[in-house]
Protein backbone atom coordinates (compact mmCIF):
# COMPACT_ATOMS: atom_id res chain seq x y z
CA UNK A 1 0.00 0.00 0.00
CA UNK A 2 1.31 3.40 -0.65
CA UNK A 3 1.86 5.71 2.30
CA UNK A 4 1.83 9.10 2.67
CA UNK A 5 5.03 10.28 4.35
CA UNK A 6 4.42 11.27 8.09
CA UNK A 7 4.10 15.37 9.05
CA UNK A 8 6.45 16.44 12.34
CA UNK A 9 5.20 18.92 14.17
CA UNK A 10 8.43 20.21 16.45
CA UNK A 11 11.69 20.34 14.88
CA UNK A 12 14.01 19.84 18.27
CA UNK A 13 16.04 16.72 19.03
CA UNK A 14 12.92 14.45 18.97
CA UNK A 15 11.38 15.54 15.82
CA UNK A 16 14.62 15.89 13.88
CA UNK A 17 15.64 12.26 14.88
CA UNK A 18 12.46 10.88 13.63
CA UNK A 19 12.57 12.91 10.31
CA UNK A 20 16.52 11.94 9.87
CA UNK A 21 15.64 8.16 10.82
CA UNK A 22 12.46 8.33 8.08
CA UNK A 23 14.88 10.52 5.52
CA UNK A 24 17.51 7.33 5.73
CA UNK A 25 14.91 4.94 4.61
CA UNK A 26 13.88 7.23 1.44
CA UNK A 27 10.62 8.35 3.35
CA UNK A 28 11.07 12.48 2.89
CA UNK A 29 8.80 13.81 5.64
CA UNK A 30 7.67 17.65 6.43
CA UNK A 31 8.86 19.29 9.45
CA UNK A 32 6.99 22.27 10.70
CA UNK A 33 8.69 24.46 13.30
CA UNK A 34 7.58 27.09 15.02
CA UNK A 35 10.80 29.43 15.33
CA UNK A 36 12.84 31.05 12.69
CA UNK A 37 16.17 29.85 13.37
CA UNK A 38 18.12 27.99 16.41
CA UNK A 39 18.17 29.20 19.55
CA UNK A 40 19.02 28.31 23.04
CA UNK A 41 15.52 26.46 24.94
CA UNK A 42 15.65 26.23 28.61
CA UNK A 43 18.28 22.74 29.43
CA UNK A 44 21.03 22.37 30.82
CA UNK A 45 22.95 20.78 27.48
CA UNK A 46 24.17 18.05 29.51
CA UNK A 47 24.24 15.09 26.21
CA UNK A 48 24.52 11.57 28.44
CA UNK A 49 26.76 8.50 26.57
CA UNK A 50 23.26 7.17 25.26
CA UNK A 51 21.94 10.92 23.70
CA UNK A 52 25.72 10.75 22.14
CA UNK A 53 25.54 6.92 21.45
CA UNK A 54 22.33 8.00 19.36
CA UNK A 55 23.67 10.85 17.61
CA UNK A 56 26.02 8.26 16.68
CA UNK A 57 23.21 6.39 14.99
CA UNK A 58 21.74 9.30 13.01
CA UNK A 59 25.11 10.09 12.02
CA UNK A 60 26.35 13.15 14.17
CA UNK A 61 29.47 13.36 15.91
CA UNK A 62 29.05 15.55 19.34
CA UNK A 63 32.97 15.77 19.80
CA UNK A 64 32.97 16.69 15.95
CA UNK A 65 30.48 19.93 17.51
CA UNK A 66 33.01 20.73 19.87
CA UNK A 67 31.41 19.05 22.69
CA UNK A 68 33.19 19.61 25.95
CA UNK A 69 34.05 16.21 27.43
CA UNK A 70 32.29 15.49 31.05
CA UNK A 71 34.39 12.28 32.85
CA UNK A 72 32.36 13.65 36.16
CA UNK A 73 29.62 14.51 38.52
CA UNK A 74 30.17 16.41 41.92
CA UNK A 75 26.20 16.65 43.79
CA UNK A 76 26.32 19.83 46.32
CA UNK A 77 23.98 20.23 49.21
CA UNK A 78 24.36 22.88 51.64
CA UNK A 79 27.91 22.39 52.75
CA UNK A 80 27.98 18.69 51.83
CA UNK A 81 28.76 17.36 48.71
CA UNK A 82 29.88 14.10 46.99
CA UNK A 83 32.48 13.71 43.80
CA UNK A 84 32.47 10.42 41.52
CA UNK A 85 33.43 9.27 37.76
CA UNK A 86 30.57 8.84 35.94
CA UNK A 87 30.14 5.22 34.11
CA UNK A 88 30.96 6.29 30.79
CA UNK A 89 32.17 10.04 29.42
CA UNK A 90 29.03 12.16 28.64
CA UNK A 91 29.29 15.87 26.99
CA UNK A 92 28.39 19.31 27.41
CA UNK A 93 26.83 20.78 24.17
CA UNK A 94 24.48 23.97 23.59
CA UNK A 95 21.21 23.03 22.54
CA UNK A 96 21.49 26.45 19.53
CA UNK A 97 24.39 23.91 18.46
CA UNK A 98 22.78 20.61 18.59
CA UNK A 99 19.04 21.77 17.20
CA UNK A 100 20.80 23.70 14.07
CA UNK A 101 22.94 20.40 13.31
CA UNK A 102 20.16 17.99 13.53
CA UNK A 103 17.60 20.32 11.49
CA UNK A 104 20.38 20.51 9.00
CA UNK A 105 21.31 16.92 8.69
CA UNK A 106 17.55 16.54 7.82
CA UNK A 107 17.19 19.10 5.28
CA UNK A 108 20.31 17.79 3.83
CA UNK A 109 19.16 14.18 3.19
CA UNK A 110 15.62 16.03 1.59
CA UNK A 111 13.54 16.51 4.56
CA UNK A 112 11.19 19.81 3.96
CA UNK A 113 12.35 21.63 7.37
CA UNK A 114 9.64 24.76 7.37
CA UNK A 115 11.30 26.76 9.75
CA UNK A 116 8.58 29.78 11.05
CA UNK A 117 5.50 28.12 10.60
CA UNK A 118 3.09 27.47 13.86
CA UNK A 119 0.54 24.93 14.21
CA UNK A 120 -2.37 26.53 16.16
CA UNK A 121 -4.67 23.10 16.52
CA UNK A 122 -5.62 19.96 15.91
CA UNK A 123 -9.06 19.29 15.07
CA UNK A 124 -11.07 16.41 13.66
CA UNK A 125 -7.52 15.26 11.95
CA UNK A 126 -6.87 18.11 10.62
CA UNK A 127 -3.52 20.57 11.11
CA UNK A 128 -4.83 24.34 11.18
CA UNK A 129 -1.71 27.04 10.86
CA UNK A 130 -1.01 29.89 12.18
CA UNK A 131 -1.58 31.60 8.35
CA UNK A 132 -5.11 30.31 7.79
CA UNK A 133 -3.49 26.76 6.04
CA UNK A 134 -4.87 23.03 7.05
CA UNK A 135 -3.34 19.93 6.10
CA UNK A 136 -4.73 16.25 6.38
CA UNK A 137 -1.46 14.20 7.42
CA UNK A 138 -1.87 10.61 7.06
CA UNK A 139 0.40 10.15 9.96
CA UNK A 140 1.22 12.67 12.43
CA UNK A 141 4.18 12.80 14.58
CA UNK A 142 3.90 15.06 17.78
CA UNK A 143 6.99 16.77 18.74
CA UNK A 144 6.25 19.74 20.21
CA UNK A 145 7.77 19.70 23.78
CA UNK A 146 6.36 20.12 26.48
CA UNK A 147 3.65 22.83 24.21
CA UNK A 148 0.55 20.92 24.27
CA UNK A 149 -0.99 21.37 20.41
CA UNK A 150 -4.67 22.37 21.03
CA UNK A 151 -6.76 19.93 20.35
CA UNK A 152 -4.00 16.90 20.92
CA UNK A 153 -2.61 18.20 24.53
CA UNK A 154 -1.91 14.97 26.28
CA UNK A 155 -3.74 14.69 29.67
CA UNK A 156 -2.44 15.98 33.16
CA UNK A 157 0.54 15.18 34.84
CA UNK A 158 1.82 17.39 37.64
CA UNK A 159 3.39 20.49 36.44
CA UNK A 160 4.76 22.44 39.82
CA UNK A 161 7.93 23.14 38.47
CA UNK A 162 9.40 25.85 36.18
CA UNK A 163 13.03 25.39 34.46
CA UNK A 164 15.01 28.65 34.05
CA UNK A 165 18.68 28.78 32.08
CA UNK A 166 20.77 31.29 31.22
CA UNK A 167 24.97 31.57 30.80
CA UNK A 168 27.80 32.46 33.45
CA UNK A 169 31.44 32.71 32.96
CA UNK A 170 33.17 29.34 32.58
CA UNK A 171 35.72 28.62 35.54
CA UNK A 172 38.28 26.43 34.91
CA UNK A 173 37.33 24.07 37.96
CA UNK A 174 34.43 23.30 35.99
CA UNK A 175 35.91 21.78 32.87
CA UNK A 176 35.12 17.98 32.64
CA UNK A 177 32.09 18.40 35.48
CA UNK A 178 28.65 18.54 35.72
CA UNK A 179 27.97 20.22 38.92
CA UNK A 180 24.33 19.37 40.21
CA UNK A 181 23.47 21.90 43.62
CA UNK A 182 20.41 20.56 45.70
CA UNK A 183 18.03 23.02 46.72
CA UNK A 184 14.72 23.02 48.32
CA UNK A 185 12.14 22.09 45.54
CA UNK A 186 14.61 22.27 42.84
CA UNK A 187 18.35 21.83 41.70
CA UNK A 188 20.86 23.95 39.71
CA UNK A 189 22.68 22.09 37.21
CA UNK A 190 26.40 23.88 35.79
CA UNK A 191 28.61 22.71 33.02
CA UNK A 192 30.70 24.17 30.20
CA UNK A 193 29.67 24.13 26.50
CA UNK A 194 30.90 24.21 23.43
CA UNK A 195 30.55 27.85 23.39
CA UNK A 196 33.32 27.93 26.30
CA UNK A 197 30.54 29.36 28.73
CA UNK A 198 28.64 27.81 31.31
CA UNK A 199 25.53 26.68 31.08
CA UNK A 200 23.01 27.38 34.26
CA UNK A 201 20.05 25.59 34.56
CA UNK A 202 17.60 25.81 37.26
CA UNK A 203 14.31 24.00 37.99
CA UNK A 204 12.39 24.74 40.67
CA UNK A 205 8.77 24.74 42.50
CA UNK A 206 6.95 27.31 40.75
CA UNK A 207 6.23 28.65 44.25
CA UNK A 208 9.49 29.67 45.00
CA UNK A 209 10.15 31.72 41.65
CA UNK A 210 6.96 33.57 42.98
CA UNK A 211 8.08 34.38 46.44
CA UNK A 212 10.93 35.83 44.58
CA UNK A 213 8.29 38.03 42.61
CA UNK A 214 9.38 36.60 39.77
CA UNK A 215 12.41 37.39 39.22
CA UNK A 216 15.57 34.86 38.45
CA UNK A 217 17.98 37.36 39.90
CA UNK A 218 16.13 38.02 43.60
CA UNK A 219 15.81 34.08 43.40
CA UNK A 220 19.07 33.61 43.04
CA UNK A 221 20.40 36.38 45.59
CA UNK A 222 17.52 34.11 48.02
CA UNK A 223 19.04 31.09 47.40
CA UNK A 224 22.41 32.64 48.72
CA UNK A 225 21.86 31.32 52.31
CA UNK A 226 21.30 27.90 51.38
CA UNK A 227 23.15 27.12 48.54
CA UNK A 228 26.99 29.05 49.26
CA UNK A 229 28.65 27.18 46.39
CA UNK A 230 26.12 28.44 43.68
CA UNK A 231 26.12 31.85 45.21
CA UNK A 232 29.70 31.73 44.76
CA UNK A 233 29.64 30.38 41.43
CA UNK A 234 27.15 33.10 40.95
CA UNK A 235 28.87 36.07 41.37
CA UNK A 236 29.32 37.44 38.45
CA UNK A 237 25.78 36.12 37.05
CA UNK A 238 24.48 36.59 34.12
CA UNK A 239 21.67 38.96 32.88
CA UNK A 240 19.69 37.33 30.54
CA UNK A 241 17.03 34.10 31.41
CA UNK A 242 15.14 32.29 29.46
CA UNK A 243 12.24 30.37 31.21
CA UNK A 244 9.85 27.72 30.78
CA UNK A 245 6.83 26.93 33.13
CA UNK A 246 4.75 23.62 33.61
CA UNK A 247 7.66 20.92 33.20
CA UNK A 248 5.51 17.85 33.93
CA UNK A 249 8.31 15.39 35.66
CA UNK A 250 7.54 11.88 35.64
CA UNK A 251 4.44 12.00 32.55
CA UNK A 252 4.37 8.85 30.05
CA UNK A 253 1.72 8.59 27.01
CA UNK A 254 1.02 4.86 27.47
CA UNK A 255 -1.51 5.39 24.58
CA UNK A 256 -2.41 7.34 21.34
CA UNK A 257 -4.77 6.41 18.27
CA UNK A 258 -3.60 4.93 15.13
CA UNK A 259 -1.62 7.42 12.91
CA UNK A 260 -0.62 10.00 15.94
CA UNK A 261 3.07 9.59 16.73
CA UNK A 262 4.19 10.83 20.36
CA UNK A 263 7.77 11.36 20.48
CA UNK A 264 10.22 13.02 22.51
CA UNK A 265 8.82 15.04 26.00
CA UNK A 266 5.44 14.44 24.32
CA UNK A 267 6.20 11.12 24.92
CA UNK A 268 7.68 10.77 28.39
CA UNK A 269 8.79 13.82 30.55
CA UNK A 270 12.46 12.54 32.81
CA UNK A 271 12.96 14.74 35.82
CA UNK A 272 15.76 17.02 34.25
CA UNK A 273 18.17 16.26 36.87
CA UNK A 274 18.72 13.20 35.42
CA UNK A 275 20.22 14.73 32.17
CA UNK A 276 18.52 12.06 29.60
CA UNK A 277 15.84 14.25 28.38
CA UNK A 278 17.62 14.90 24.93
CA UNK A 279 18.55 11.01 25.01
CA UNK A 280 14.51 9.90 25.84
CA UNK A 281 13.82 12.63 21.97
CA UNK A 282 16.35 10.74 20.44
CA UNK A 283 15.79 7.57 21.09
CA UNK A 284 11.94 7.64 20.68
CA UNK A 285 11.97 9.71 17.08
CA UNK A 286 14.05 7.29 15.92
CA UNK A 287 12.27 4.22 17.38
CA UNK A 288 8.92 5.87 16.19
CA UNK A 289 10.50 6.22 12.75
CA UNK A 290 11.34 2.50 12.91
CA UNK A 291 7.86 1.77 13.99
CA UNK A 292 6.41 4.32 10.92
CA UNK A 293 8.65 2.22 8.51
CA UNK A 294 7.97 -1.08 9.65
CA UNK A 295 3.99 -0.64 10.07
CA UNK A 296 2.84 2.24 8.65
CA UNK A 297 0.32 4.70 10.58
CA UNK A 298 -1.24 1.67 12.38
CA UNK A 299 1.78 0.72 14.01
CA UNK A 300 1.50 4.11 16.66
CA UNK A 301 -0.18 2.21 19.41
CA UNK A 302 2.16 -0.49 20.08
CA UNK A 303 4.98 1.81 19.14
CA UNK A 304 3.61 4.05 22.12
CA UNK A 305 2.84 1.50 24.32
CA UNK A 306 6.51 -0.19 24.57
CA UNK A 307 7.95 3.03 24.24
CA UNK A 308 6.26 3.88 28.37
CA UNK A 309 6.96 0.63 29.19
CA UNK A 310 10.88 1.22 28.29
CA UNK A 311 10.63 4.51 29.78
CA UNK A 312 8.96 3.34 32.65
CA UNK A 313 12.51 2.45 34.90
CA UNK A 314 14.55 5.13 34.08
CA UNK A 315 11.57 8.11 34.90
CA UNK A 316 10.30 6.11 37.92
CA UNK A 317 13.94 6.04 38.99
CA UNK A 318 14.54 9.89 38.74
CA UNK A 319 11.74 10.69 39.98
CA UNK A 320 12.61 8.46 43.10
CA UNK A 321 16.21 10.62 43.29
CA UNK A 322 14.17 14.29 42.74
CA UNK A 323 11.89 13.49 45.22
CA UNK A 324 14.62 13.00 47.90
CA UNK A 325 17.14 15.42 46.81
CA UNK A 326 14.88 18.49 46.68
CA UNK A 327 13.88 17.59 50.05
CA UNK A 328 16.64 19.27 51.94
CA UNK A 329 15.99 17.38 55.42
CA UNK A 330 16.80 14.38 53.44
CA UNK A 331 19.19 15.78 50.72
CA UNK A 332 21.95 16.43 52.88
CA UNK A 333 22.49 13.13 55.37
CA UNK A 334 21.44 11.30 52.15
CA UNK A 335 24.60 12.90 50.37
CA UNK A 336 26.61 12.56 53.30
CA UNK A 337 25.75 8.36 52.67
CA UNK A 338 27.09 8.64 49.59
CA UNK A 339 30.41 10.04 50.12
CA UNK A 340 30.75 6.94 52.13
CA UNK A 341 29.60 4.46 49.43
CA UNK A 342 31.75 5.08 46.06
CA UNK A 343 30.01 3.99 42.74
CA UNK A 344 26.38 5.42 44.21
CA UNK A 345 26.50 8.47 42.48
CA UNK A 346 27.44 6.55 39.27
CA UNK A 347 25.23 3.85 39.95
CA UNK A 348 22.55 6.93 39.82
CA UNK A 349 23.57 7.95 36.73
CA UNK A 350 23.26 4.36 35.01
CA UNK A 351 19.87 3.47 35.99
CA UNK A 352 18.24 7.25 34.73
CA UNK A 353 19.38 6.11 31.61
CA UNK A 354 16.98 5.24 28.33
CA UNK A 355 20.13 3.48 26.82
CA UNK A 356 19.66 3.09 23.26
C1 LIG B 1 15.34 22.93 33.43
C2 LIG B 1 15.58 21.83 32.42
C3 LIG B 1 16.87 21.36 32.21
C4 LIG B 1 17.10 20.30 31.31
N1 LIG B 1 18.38 19.86 31.13
C5 LIG B 1 18.60 18.78 30.35
C6 LIG B 1 19.91 18.29 30.16
O1 LIG B 1 20.88 18.85 30.67
N2 LIG B 1 20.08 17.18 29.39
C7 LIG B 1 19.02 16.53 28.80
O2 LIG B 1 19.24 15.50 28.16
N3 LIG B 1 17.77 17.01 28.92
C8 LIG B 1 17.53 18.11 29.68
N4 LIG B 1 16.26 18.62 29.78
C9 LIG B 1 15.18 17.99 29.02
C10 LIG B 1 15.24 18.36 27.53
O3 LIG B 1 15.39 19.74 27.36
C11 LIG B 1 13.97 17.88 26.82
O4 LIG B 1 13.63 16.60 27.25
C12 LIG B 1 14.15 17.90 25.30
O5 LIG B 1 14.33 19.21 24.85
C13 LIG B 1 12.93 17.30 24.61
O6 LIG B 1 13.10 17.39 23.22
P1 LIG B 1 11.82 17.51 22.27
O7 LIG B 1 12.32 17.47 20.88
O8 LIG B 1 10.78 16.56 22.71
O9 LIG B 1 11.21 18.95 22.60
P2 LIG B 1 11.82 20.41 22.44
O10 LIG B 1 13.27 20.40 22.56
O11 LIG B 1 11.03 21.27 23.37
O12 LIG B 1 11.45 20.79 20.95
C14 LIG B 1 10.12 21.03 20.59
C15 LIG B 1 10.11 21.90 19.33
O13 LIG B 1 8.77 22.04 18.87
C16 LIG B 1 8.54 23.38 18.48
N5 LIG B 1 7.10 23.62 18.62
C17 LIG B 1 6.37 23.59 19.77
N6 LIG B 1 5.09 23.83 19.52
C18 LIG B 1 5.00 24.01 18.17
C19 LIG B 1 3.90 24.31 17.31
N7 LIG B 1 2.65 24.45 17.77
N8 LIG B 1 4.15 24.45 15.97
C20 LIG B 1 5.41 24.30 15.48
N9 LIG B 1 6.49 24.02 16.27
C21 LIG B 1 6.27 23.89 17.61
C22 LIG B 1 9.39 24.19 19.46
O14 LIG B 1 9.70 25.47 18.94
C23 LIG B 1 10.63 23.30 19.61
O15 LIG B 1 11.65 23.63 18.70
C24 LIG B 1 16.00 19.72 30.63
C25 LIG B 1 14.71 20.19 30.82
C26 LIG B 1 14.48 21.25 31.71
C27 LIG B 1 13.09 21.75 31.91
Amino acid sequence: MRRTPPLIVGGGPAGAAAAITLARAGVCATVLERTTEAHDPVCGGFLGWDAIAALKRLGIDAQALGAKPITHVRVIAGKRQAEALLPHPAAGLSRRTLDMTLLAEAAKLGVDVRRGVTVRRMEDGQIHLADGAVLQPESLFLATGKHELRGAARGSGKRERVGLRATVPAQPDLAGWIELHLLDGGYAGLLVQDDGQANLCLSIASTRLAAAGGSPERLIAMLATEAPHLAARLSRTATHWSAIAAVPYGWRTRDTVAGRFRVGDQAAVIASLAGDGIAIALSSGIAAADAWIDGGPEAAPAFQRRFARRAAWPIGAAETLRHASERPALAAPLLSLVATLPGSLGLAARITRIGV
